[in-house]
């Protein structure tokens, strides 16, 4: 395998000071700008990555940069003990623009996550006085590594190791309303769930099911809490994903791509649950900056003024239409599914080795677990770029998938 840095995965690079959390590809990235990006050694790369989710507008987008570059003139942290006007407008345009009322702002979609699972403790002990704290979460769920959110995750790979876990975190199959029925119980405080699984292999939660889980939560007096970490922010045609279930939770969390790059995330909930939350109950330092904040403003308006979420429903049908003409029929290729611009390729077999070869032939996408390609382009992705990278994965498919036999065990 070409390798344009240095030839080791960081996991085997001793020299490294970095603690080897992350089993690093051997490629750096020295700019990028829209849906591309150029390595150390000038190499352009297709983006349909997007840092997982993050850079929605593309790399650099220009409104972002222009708006981060005049704040950083400005101002950059003051403390929440003071009105921050950049955090108050980024607010307003979050709650105009969905059916949130409130908004609390962190640094990471882990921290947003915590921040729903605290606000919904404290709501139903120290507002409704009942002694719930439980919350009920999915298989194959993923919803952060902070201790309370990895326990939430449904996925025992990141727990090994950490214990004691925090108590109060049930998990349950995903589509299943006879499991989630029986689980509910006198100290259940809340549902949370994500409307695709994202990290768990990208999964939808059926529509009826959905619409039967939230009418549960409001029988049982639960709040219902959907992760909208990787979903939101119109990355599967809509501004969020829950608006193609006809629901409107309790409390939503964002993150990646709200300010397009820039690190912020956001708890944000209904009227009701907003003096769950008061003077000292919960905080952070870097939450919601003056810079923070520009980044969301830029992001909120660029989204606006130019229709963006619109673009990407139309991408999206793009992308998938020309997936299923040009892969539905391919032996390798088990089933395609998402939402939008979050797609998962369901193959017959691991697909490690063929995100290395797009790297080799300049396309850029992840797994969604082992067998599972996941593509999440940019929103504003052309038909031209959907085109190259469907062309990059023909060849890709068609001359590096393991050859698979139609009635094998992995075959269809
Ligand atoms: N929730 C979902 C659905 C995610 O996809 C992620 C990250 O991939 C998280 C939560 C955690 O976000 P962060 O890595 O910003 O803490």
């Amino acid at each position: 395998m070409a390798n344009p840095i240095n030839n080791q995965q960081s996991p085997a690079n001793t020299e490294s000071a970095l603690f080897p959390s992350y089993a690093r590809y051997p490629l750096a990235f020295a700019k990028g700008k829209g849906s591309y990006l150029w390595d150390v050694n000038g190499k352009k790369y297709l983006d349909f990555m997007c840092g997982l989710a993050v850079t929605n507008l593309g790399h650099a987008p220009e409104r972002v940069t222009a708006k981060l570059k005049d704040q950083l003139d400005q101002l950059w942290h003051t403390s929440n003990l003071f009105q921050i006007p950049n955090q108050e407008k980024a607010a307003q345009m979050l709650t105009s623009m969905t059916s949130g009322d409130a908004v609390f702002f962190c640094n990471s979609g882990a921290e947003a996550n915590e921040a729903a699972i605290k606000l919904a403790r404290k709501y139903q002990q120290k507002i409704k006085g009942e002694e719930r704290y439980e919350i009920i979460t999915f298989t194959q769920s993923f919803h952060g590594r902070t201790l309370a959110t990895l326990t939430a995750t449904g996925q025992d790979k990141v727990k090994e190791g950490f214990h004691p876990l925090p108590a109060g975190f049930i998990t349950v199959p995903l589509n299943d309303l006879d499991a989630l029925q029986d689980a509910i119980g006198p100290y259940t405080a809340a549902v949370m769930l994500e409307m695709i699984q994202a990290e768990g292999g990208v999964h939808p939660a059926g529509v009826e099911y959905v619409q039967a889980v939230a009418e549960l939560c409001k029988q049982n007096g639960l709040l219902l809490i959907i992760d909208e970490i990787q979903t939101g922010m119109g990355r599967t045609g809509k501004l969020l994903a829950f608006e193609h279930y006809g629901i409107e939770p309790d409390i939503f969390t964002l993150a990646k791509g709200l300010a397009s790059g820039f690190p912020v995330g956001a708890m944000v909930g209904k009227a009701h649950l907003k003096e769950a939350f008061s003077a000292g109950s919960h905080g952070s330092t870097f939450g919601g900056t003056p810079l923070a904040t520009a980044a969301v403003i830029a992001t909120l308006e660029t989204l606006q003024e130019e229709h963006v979420v619109e673009h990407a429903a139309q991408m999206g049908d793009y992308l998938n239409q020309q997936l299923h003409d040009k892969f539905a029929d391919h032996p390798f290729v088990l089933e395609i599914r998402g939402k939008g611009l979050m797609i998962g390729i369901e193959c017959a077999g691991p697909i490690n080795e063929l995100i290395l070869v797009g790297q080799e032939k300049g396309l850029l996408f992840v797994n969604a677990g082992p067998n599972v390609i996941r593509l999440l382009p940019n929103l504003l992705i052309t038909k031209e770029e959907i085109d190259q990278a469907i062309t990059l994965l023909s060849e890709i498919i068609q001359e590096y998938a393991p050859v698979v036999t139609a009635g094998s065990p992995n075959g269809k």
